[in-house]
């Protein structure tokens, strides 16, 4: 008799035990990985690039409809922006035709006006007037081929973004450019749509999304994991997806610049998309890529080929006087990359087993 008490108050004892465990684990769950409602997908050919739209919806609200339209935002700004559409904005101011001030929308003038206020800023480590040395390079296209010195030497002049002159006349929207000067957002406008996309969600009521433009990520909304959102920083050269460490990512934008997207090889020699405005050649860097993370796209996207431009001194150094922004800087051997952080990005960035963890670019107030 007593020890059948025993037993069932030990049992008691068992189940009071087991359910508490659980309610703990159950907690802990839920702080662990967060509830964001439901979540659509969706894949597209845009810019050149898969783009990938993620968005977390709660109350019902349309999911398919609103990746939908932000599709067709990102289809919109590519018909404005886009070097190689010759009805585009940009490819009327690039038409030797004109010539004359063109007249463009708001959104476009607003674009050129911050990529010549980047141009500055960097001292034109970013310039949009690069577009006639893209064209002569054709890098990423089946014409890629190595210009001769005197090709390139004929068009530097015009590679100058104090030559963009910008007016408001009339309530009209003017960009003024030489002859031969030729205009590329290449190196900001997959910021700024994204940036756009954002919004248009947001307008719609996402809770959550992730929106990436290859290589160039936005996110907003609670994460999964408290953490942020996972963003794989690609590992230069090798396959695409093969990461050389994780950011946790939160209300903001990671984008990358690396030679390692475009480029091809002639002579034994490796020649990328990012050129430097001052020789017409692709940028001589001692970085493997420059991943920069802002509240906007546009402004990452800007920077990020500025900093992979400028090389690793010049970029610490930038990155020191503008603390707006966070960076990873991947420089030295593609096989066993040197990292380096700022210190408000150290403690939300993990290197992968077998990557060395990142040095401080400077002193300075981590996160
Ligand atoms: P980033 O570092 O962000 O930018 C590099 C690009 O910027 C270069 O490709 C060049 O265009 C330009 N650039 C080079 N040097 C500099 C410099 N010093 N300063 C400023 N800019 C510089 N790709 C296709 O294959 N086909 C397409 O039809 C196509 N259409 C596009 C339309 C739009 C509106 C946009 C934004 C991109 C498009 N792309 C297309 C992709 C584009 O060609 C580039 O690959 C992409 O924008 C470069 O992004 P990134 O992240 O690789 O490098
Ligand atoms: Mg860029």
């Amino acid at each position: 008799m007593k020890k059948n008490m025993m037993s069932k108050q030990l049992n008691i004892k068992y189940i009071v035990v087991a359910s508490v465990l659980a309610a703990v684990l159950l907690f802990a769950a839920r702080g662990f990985f967060r509830d964001l409602g439901e979540k659509t997908e969706s894949d597209f050919f845009k810019l050149g690039t898969v783009a990938r739209v993620t968005v977390w919806t709660k109350d019902g609200a349309e999911s398919e409809s609103m990746i939908s339209a932000a599709a067709h935002e990102a289809e919109r700004l590519e018909r404005l922006l886009s070097a190689n559409i010759a009805a585009s904005d940009i490819g009327k101011v690039n038409d030797p035709r004109g010539k004359a001030p063109i007249a463009v929308s708001k959104e476009t003038y607003e674009l050129v006006e911050r990529s010549v206020a980047w141009a500055r800023e960097t001292e034109g480590a970013f310039d949009p007037s690069i577009g006639a040395i893209v064209k002569l390079w054709a890098i990423g296209t089946p014409a890629e081929r190595v210009p001769s010195k005197e090709r390139i030497e004929k068009l530097l002049p015009f590679s100058d973004y104090r030559e963009i002159k910008l007016h408001v006349k009339d309530g009209k929207y003017f960009v003024n450019v030489p002859h031969a000067l030729h205009l590329d957002l290449g190196g900001i406008a997959k910021g700024y749509i994204a940036d756009r996309m954002a919004a248009l969600l947001k307008s719609r009521g996402a809770s959550s999304a992730v929106i990436d433009l290859g290589g160039n990520v936005l996110v907003f909304g609670p994460s999964p994991k408290k953490k942020g959102w996972r963003i794989g920083i690609q590992w230069p050269f090798r396959e695409r997806g093969e990461y050389f460490g994780i950011y946790y990512a939160n209300d903001e934008s990671v984008v990358t610049s690396g030679a390692y997207e475009r480029y091809f090889t002639y002579g034994g020699k490796m020649y990328h998309h990012i050129f430097d405005a001052f020789t017409g050649y692709p940028a001589a860097t001692d970085l493997l890529s420059a991943t920069v993370m802002a509240e906007n796209s546009a402004d990452a996207d800007a920077v990020s080929t500025a900093l992979f431009v400028m090389g690793f001194e010049k970029a610490k150094e930038f990155l020191q006087s503008h603390r707006e922004f966070e960076a990873i800087l991947c420089k030295g051997d593609a096989k066993s990359p040197q990292l380096f952080v700022t210190p408000g990005a150290k403690g939300n960035f993990k290197a992968v087993k077998g990557v060395s963890e990142p040095e401080l670019l400077f002193g300075g107030d981590g996160d």
